[in-house]
């Protein structure tokens, strides 16, 4: 192997086309070059450095997605550390268990919530924590203005870890993904390959860099095609629609979830002409609805392209470049993966057209969860990993996910683990127990959806819950709906019924604009 095949960074550096390109293109049209991302990310490993940043240290970051938290990460890489970013919705609960249990060696926090950062950092043992803000301005940036560009980049093998991304749980205990350089480049590569990028793209990049949607997926591909990202603060599909039609930096592709294209559709701008230029546009993180797929393509001849992945293994399937893209469908098993459906109960490989658990292999699947071998290991069979997904594969090779095995609601992209959801609500007074579904949302996929039952004589309001919950939990995972109820159905087993519930309440979002 050479070396550039080992070292994310060092793949992204041999990558570039020309130091004057630009990588990141600012929604009021300014650049930041990849001669400025070199730069930049130099100055900040000679700060993580100085900062006592060793070869496999963890940096932890929770910042609003802005241009030099995305050189953060890349200065992290070229440290030899391990980067480790959390969603900014995560409330400083959370952020206390992420932190105890990955102990990095820096926490680059926002600003506003320096002291109460610093309060926790000291309480769990956590050496530095500096700021940055949304418009990249914070210790962070004002110290590493004072270091020096040039940083010779830290050797790390392919086995070595380059970030770690929490995942929720069943138990609702979050698990520490790690990622290796070889999963998290040659996922980059395959998906480049794949879906055709060259250094003539312009990615249209919406979505948030805390998740391997954003981060590794978005931003690594357009790093290892030497080509140019709109870095947009969040998605907003007039500013979308806007950004098609510009004449320099004329985007090609867009990557979203599928509450960027419901939301698309919603808007009258979007037709055949304003997507003319655009030659490709995928979905993923959660179920394309089919009639979405379908509106689509009427409105402006694009195939959404669907693929389908997750925090531990990056990308699996994906529809074809080439070829029929199937709405309801994610497509064949990426070059290099393989994709298996086993029976759940017994492991029998099952064939064609028969549901169970999806399993997956190849150089993408992760090196198991932080300090949890016990766990990782049961996540395995024989050599593959055990997705909770429920899917089959049909006589063409298309892979169809037909439900979670493991309950979890997917609301805007985020993911929700209904059991950590029922924990809190379950430890409010006068809650006797309570289950959380997704319901179908037009805006988010789903609603994170609470049905709860009273104790005996206690008097328990929507609002009494929500006001409970305020502060627990992240607001995605907060149910918008909360109904009472005397007792949830269950079957001889005493488990309880889930579809039910979703049965009974899949109508209460319908007329949610
Ligand atoms: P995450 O780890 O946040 O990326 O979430 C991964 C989960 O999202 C997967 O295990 C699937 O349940 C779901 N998911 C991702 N992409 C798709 C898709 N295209 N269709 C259906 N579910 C998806």
């Amino acid at each position: 192997m050479t070396p550039s095949r080992n070292h994310l960074f060092r793949a992204f550096r041999d990558a570039i086309p020309a130091m004057d390109k630009a990588l990141v293109i600012h929604p009021d049209g300014g650049i930041e070059t990849y001669a400025d991302a070199l730069a930049l990310s130099g100055r900040l490993a000679n700060l993580l450095v100085a900062r006592g940043v060793k070869p496999g240290d963890r940096v932890a970051v929770q910042v609003d997605k802005s241009w030099p938290a995305l050189a953060l990460y890349l200065a992290a890489v070229r440290a030899g550390a391990v980067y480790l970013p959390l969603n900014t919705a995560y409330t400083l609960n959370e952020v206390d268990y992420f932190l105890s249990d990955a102990q990095p060696t820096v926490f680059v926090c926002r600003p506003q919530i320096l002291a109460e950062a610093k309060a926790l950092a000291d309480k769990v043992k956590v050496p530095c924590v500096e700021t940055l803000g949304a418009d990249g301005v914070g210790s962070l940036t004002e110290a590493a203005a004072g270091q020096p560009e040039a940083f010779e980049d830290v050797e790390r093998g392919p086995e070595d870890l380059a970030g770690i991304l929490y995942t929720s749980g069943t138990t609702g205990r979050a698990k520490g993904a790690m990622l290796s350089h070889e999963n998290l480049l040659s996922n980059a590569a395959v998906l480049r390959d794949d879906w055709r990028f060259t250094g003539d793209d312009v990615l249209i990049h919406a979505l948030p860099i805390f998740h391997t949607h954003g981060l590794f997926v978005a931003s690594n591909i357009i790093l290892l095609s030497g080509a140019s990202m709109i870095f947009c603060p969040k998605f907003d599909a007039g500013e979308a629609l806007a950004m098609m039609g510009w004449s320099d930096h004329r985007p090609t592709v867009m990557m979203g979830v599928p509450t960027f294209y419901t939301r698309l559709l919603d808007n009258p701008g979007l037709t055949r002409e304003a997507t003319a230029h655009m030659r490709l546009f995928v979905s993923g993180s959660a179920p394309l609805l089919a009639e979405t797929h379908r509106a689509f393509e009427t409105r402006t001849g694009h195939a959404i392209l669907e693929r389908y992945g997750m925090t531990e293994t990056g990308m699996n399937t994906s529809n074809p470049y080439d070829g029929a893209r199937i709405a309801g469908t994610v497509g064949f098993p990426l070059p290099g993966i393989s994709v298996r459906v086993s029976d759940p109960e017994s492991g029998r490989i099952l064939g064609a057209d028969e549901i169970g658990m999806i399993e997956v292999k190849g150089p993408n699947v992760f090196k198991g969860y932080w300090r949890m071998p016990e766990k990782t290991a049961s996540e395995f069979h024989d050599g593959y990993f055990i997705t909770g997904d429920l899917g089959k594969i049909d006589g063409a090779g298309y892979v169809h996910i037909v439900g979670r095995g493991k309950d979890l609601v997917i609301t805007g992209g985020f993911n929700v683990y209904p059991k950590e959801v029922e924990s809190e609500i379950d430890a409010i007074p006068g809650v006797l127990e309570s289950a959380v579904i997704g319901v179908t949302h037009p805006d988010f996929g789903e609603g994170v959806t609470a049905v709860v039952v009273a104790k005996p004589g206690a008097s328990l309001t929507e609002e009494a819950i929500h006001g409970a919950l305020d502060g627990k939990l992240a607001k995605f995972k907060l149910p918008k709906k909360v109904f009472f109820v005397p007792e949830l159905p269950r079957n001889t087993m005493g488990k309880v019924q889930k579809n039910i519930l979703r049965d009974t309440y899949k109508d209460i979002y319908r007329n949610v604009a």
